[in-house]
């Protein structure tokens, strides 16, 4: 697609992450054309540990898929982005990288997306699906349209099992200490084996104690997130600082896990955000996945919820709706949804809050 050309589809999906991916899939058991518009060439993201429900592409298209096309299971974020993207391709959802959506809108009949670099796509629905700095949020919720910073921080890292002489348990471990709470969780090797030695470890250590670097360095300005900490950001004496409060504060074998990325400087520390949302719908544009609520990672609870926006979405907006009422099936999504993620979200912020007082 060239500057200036208008594309058309039935269904417009902004961000080509989980949500977005999950929310097309939902979507293709109607018949309908979908283009996802994602900005990023490369998509990743660390850090999550994601419970995939058994059949959850069968639920989400109602078609059988190829067994181990994605595992049911605790998996690493990448293979949980590789199964739905494989589905996505093999449901024929035209997946466009290197589109950024600058602004979003509407008028009688369709709902459009322009792009950085001036395309123009339009859709009957548009689906904001790009995350907490949601642009389609802007449109839906002009009045508070950013997710706040939560006030601490999540340290995360991944290290390979075979590069450490330590035993790993079966399942996801939760412990605290002092001001701090850790997630260790093991996952399935790269290529799905869950064998012992062969597996990949990650961890995710929540800090209330070092909001001044991520100030310092510009990751969040005011009560706004812009960005992670990235291991370049940080200085060598805030490496030796985590290692020092690791063996302190950690036990084997998680202590080693956090050893070995901090020797690396593998390490990202993300800030985190949450959004309790007011409305997830305005006319023809609605909210899923983390561009219409963020909690804190803490619940565990980010992905499952994603994906029920995008099966309870393709509920009330099938077929027949799309082409008669695509108005009133979002505002039956937003009745539906709301009160749910309203109470998801709020029992985030007390989870933080809970994090917060007891660290400081
Ligand atoms: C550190 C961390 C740990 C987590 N751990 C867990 C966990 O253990 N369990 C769990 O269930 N959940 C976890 N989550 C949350 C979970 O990852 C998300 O809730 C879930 O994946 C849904 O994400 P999303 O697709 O809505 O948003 P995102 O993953 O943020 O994706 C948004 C996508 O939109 C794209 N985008 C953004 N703006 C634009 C634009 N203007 N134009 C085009 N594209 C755009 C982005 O590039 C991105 O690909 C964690 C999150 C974090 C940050």
């Amino acid at each position: 697609m060239v500057p200036g050309q208008e594309h058309v589809s039935d269904i417009l999906i902004v961000g080509g992450s989980l949500a977005g991916l999950m929310t097309g899939l939902a979507m293709s058991r109607h018949g309908f054309s979908i283009t996802l518009l994602e900005r990023s060439s490369d998509i990743d993201r660390t850090g999550a540990a994601l419970q995939v429900g058994d059949g959850l592409l069968e639920q989400l298209t109602g078609r059988r898929h190829a067994s181990g096309m994605l595992a049911a299971g605790v998996q690493a974020w990448q293979s949980v982005y590789r199964g739905l993207r494989a589905a996505a391709e093999e449901a024929g959802i035209l997946v466009l990288q290197n589109a950024r959506v600058e602004t979003t809108g509407q008028v009688e009949g369709h709902a459009w997306a322009m792009t950085s670099d001036n395309r123009r796509f339009e859709g009957a629905v548009l689906v904001g699906a790009d995350g907490y700095q949601s642009v389609a949020r802007r449109y839906v919720s002009p009045e508070r349209p950013d997710a706040i910073f939560a006030d601490y921080l999540a340290w995360v890292g991944f290290a390979e099992e075979s590069a450490l002489s330590v035993r790993f348990p079966p399942n996801l471990e939760f412990l605290g200490s002092g001001p701090y709470v850790l997630l260790g969780f093991p996952l399935t090797a790269a290529d799905g084996s869950p064998e012992r030695g062969r597996r990949r470890v990650g961890w995710g250590w929540y800090d209330a104690g070092h909001n001044a670097i991520l100030r310092k360095t510009g990751a969040v300005e005011g009560s706004l997130v812009r960005h992670s900490l990235r291991p370049n950001d940080m200085p060598d004496e805030l490496f030796e600082e985590l290692a020092e409060l690791a063996r302190l504060h950690w036990p084997s074998p998680w202590r080693e896990a956090i050893l070995e990325c901090i020797a690396r400087r593998a390490v990202l520390g993300t800030p985190v955000v949450e959004y309790l949302p007011d409305r997830l719908v305005s006319g023809r544009i609605c909210l899923v996945g983390d561009a219409a609520h963020v909690c804190t990672p803490m619940t565990g609870n980010g992905f499952a919820t994603a994906a029920d926006d995008a099966l309870i979405l393709a509920r009330f907006l099938d077929a027949a709706a799309l082409q008669a009422e695509p108005i009133a099936a979002l505002k039956l999504y937003e009745a539906s949804r709301l009160p749910e993620v309203r109470r998801l979200a709020r029992s985030g912020q007390q989870v933080s809050k809970n994090f917060v007082r007891a660290a400081r």
